[in-house]
């Protein structure tokens, strides 16, 4: 592992695209992620959330973000219309949600 693999996963600069419900994020390695607001929030990891998927229940009701909180350099901590505010994602999992073709 060198610092190049580490400084991969940093956001160099994040939009919040309120009207068309996108957050976007652009990474010192030059790639973007277009992050679908309803889609993270059902993709929240706080432990309710994460109950509630093992559980089989349906996940919560897509929502757009309301807030984006800086969790000092680790990710971001996120808070949604419906009120949940919970959420910590971290930059190497928003990176990874990113990644995928929804
Ligand atoms: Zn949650």
């Amino acid at each position: 592992m060198n610092a190049t693999t580490t400084s991969s996963c940093l956001p160099v600069q994040i939009t919040d695209r309120r009207r068309s419900g996108l957050l976007v994020i652009e990474w010192s390695d030059g790639a973007s992620s277009v992050l679908h607001h309803g889609r993270l929030r059902q993709q929240c990891r706080c432990a309710a959330c994460t109950q509630r998927r093992r559980s089989g229940q349906a996940p919560a009701a897509p929502a757009a973000l309301a807030d984006i909180r800086p969790v000092a350099d680790k990710g971001l901590n996120l808070v949604f219309a419906d009120g949940h505010d919970r959420g910590i994602y971290p930059w190497a999992y928003l990176r990874e949600l990113g990644d995928e073709r929804a």
